[in-house]
């Protein structure tokens, strides 16, 4: 056996994303890849904007001793510096370069935080539908995923995560803008959430962390505001990156930020920290963390996005998909004509288009459109969409 039984589980059962992604492979080749509309991954298309290659060409050109080598494992200070202010102004509260941890993407942030925050045996929530590499991250540090339904409307369901809450509860992990609904949760419902585990945490004798999940905050659409965790709830953690707001996934760099009213702060983030090095990560790209510092705030042409969402939406509505139309991000998240998720993947995929289904997302029924994609691309998927509907029936 050349790998352990639970890796060798996991492979059986690789995410669902991945295997449209092997799927798109094998029709790519057979059918060649102009042909392929491949809709199931969030890999933005639009480039990082003008001020990212001009920053980088700076940092690249400019000679400092001990430019490549180890800096602190939180980060180097002054990126530390830079980011905390971007995020006191989002998030309304006195974050300082003390409470940045800087990582490898939104995943390497989540990663360090969870280990520092769950003990064997650990609950931690999310509402589904989600982004399903949480149930990975949160079991890599000894601890298990707990789904809780959202609303009909897919924004959270406050009683049905409170159902959830044990005396094992550790975190409650929120994300929004939603992967894959869209979704923005609005500020009454973080309040509630706000107000049900402060008296949760009281109940249960320890405080349970909200783990606010952010790397599209930044991909919000008409003017809307994505609402901040920090100035809600003391006991909140924000994780996010470059990766969606710049196009940077490649680059893997991103933050943990923790909110200076957390219970004993400082040895939180102390924890993450450690963390981070003990994980083998170190520290966040040097390169990176030079580059992103100067381009605090700024974020891809968000009405590209938009364009393309209202193309997107309007076409699938006149066909008769329902879906709600999503308010950030770059997903779409409808549901399947017909009921079942993987009859109508399948028949999609027919028509050489890939999406992916609801239950990789724990919500079978459903599925995803990542519209990150060139127009083009949108416009030859469409045909395929209305056949399948026609074809399953709405
Ligand atoms: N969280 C959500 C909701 C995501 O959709 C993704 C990536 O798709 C991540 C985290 C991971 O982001 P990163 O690439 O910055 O690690």
């Amino acid at each position: 056996m050349p790998i352990s039984r639970k890796i060798a589980s996991s492979l059986e059962n690789s995410s669902w994303i991945r295997r449209m992604f092997e799927a798109g492979n094998v029709l790519r080749a057979k059918h060649g890849a102009e042909r392929v509309c491949d809709l199931s991954l969030g890999n933005p298309d639009v480039e990082p904007p003008a001020a990212f290659q001009a920053a980088l060409e700076e940092v690249v050109r400019a000679r400092a001793p001990k430019k490549h080598g180890y800096m602190p494992n939180a980060g180097y200070p002054d990126v530390r510096a830079r980011v905390a202010a971007q995020v006191a102004s989002e998030q309304g509260a006195p974050v300082d370069a003390a409470h940045v941890v800087m990582s490898c993407g939104a995943s390497g942030a989540m990663n360090s935080v969870l280990k520092a925050i769950l003990d064997p045996g650990a609950e931690v929530i999310a509402s589904i539908p989600c982004f399903m590499e949480y149930v990975s991250y949160v079991d890599n540090h000894g601890g298990t995923l707990v789904m809780a339904p959202s609303r009909p409307d897919f924004d959270l369901d406050v009683s049905a995560i409170e159902s959830k809450i044990t005396a094992r509860t550790a975190a409650v992990i929120v994300n929004s803008p939603n992967n894959p609904t869209g979704r923005i949760y609005p500020e009454a419902t973080l309040r509630a959430l706000a107000a049900m585990l402060g008296e949760a945490g009281k109940r249960i004798g320890h405080a349970i962390y909200i783990l606010s999940d952010e790397p599209y905050r930044k991909l919000a659409y008409e003017g809307a505001r994505v609402p901040g965790i920090m100035g809600l709830y003391p006991h909140s953690i924000v994780v996010t990156s470059y990766s969606k707001d710049l196009s940077l996934p490649g680059e893997r760099i991103g933050f943990a930020a923790v909110n200076p009213a957390a219970d004993d702060s400082a040895r939180l983030v102390d924890g993450i920290i450690l963390a981070t090095r003990i994980l083998g990560y170190v520290n966040a790209p040097a390169l990176m963390q030079r580059v992103v510092c100067s381009l605090q705030g700024l974020a891809v042409d968000v009405e590209i996005y938009r364009r393309k969402r209202d193309r997107f939406c309007s076409a699938l509505s006149e066909m008769g998909y329902r879906f709600a139309v999503p308010e950030g991000a770059f997903y779409i998240f409808p549901e399947a004509p017909g009921g079942d998720d993987l009859e109508f993947v399948a028949a999609l995929q027919e028509e050489l288009v890939l999406v992916v289904p609801g239950r990789g997302f724990s919500m079978p029924g459903w599925f995803r459109i990542a519209y990150c994609v060139d127009t083009p691309v949108i416009e030859r998927s469409l045909a395929g969409f209305e056949r399948v509907i026609r074809k399953l029936g709405g």
